[in-house]
């Protein structure tokens, strides 16, 4: 099966980035994760506002929220994504707070608003179709700036 090819255009992405808009948000605005925007940016030669490394910039990011969200049944990349911090850091973050490390999710998981449990690759659409509004309250209180 052929990867997803995504459109990045690593130029308007760095003026982008130069005019203020996070990594976050441009990964956001591609419907990608962060790692292609930052390859795409570090191949236009842009200077990052911040360290790379992903402990530094993501202060932010709760110990508290990532177990509460483990223990729901996430799969890591999810919860990585949805703090938008990478899944490295999410399983360091499980690991300090002395979460046990399941077996990688093969069954379901549960959706964050009607507690249903959904096939994994189906529950962002379900989230988006059946609860439209709490997903765009919620992106909007994660919103960073
Ligand atoms: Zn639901």
């Amino acid at each position: 099966m052929p990867m997803a090819k995504f459109d990045l255009d690593s130029a308007t992405l760095r003026a982008k980035y130069e005019a203020g808009a996070t990594v976050a948000e441009l990964a956001r605005e591609h419907g990608c994760s962060s790692f292609p925007i930052l390859l795409a940016l570090h191949k236009a030669g842009t200077t990052m506002r911040q360290g790379l490394s992903p402990t530094r910039r993501r202060l932010d990011v709760k110990a508290e929220a990532v177990v509460a969200l483990y223990a729901q049944g996430w799969p890591k990349n999810r919860i990585a994504k949805a703090l938008s911090c990478s899944s490295h850091l999410v399983t360091k973050l499980l690991r300090q707070a002395g979460v046990p490390e399941r077996p990688r999710a093969k069954g379901r998981v549960k959706c964050r608003f009607c507690a249903k449990w959904v096939d994994p690759k189906g529950v962002a659409s379900h989230e988006r179709m059946k609860h439209a509004d709490q997903t765009l309250a919620s992106r909007v209180e994660n919103g960073e700036g």
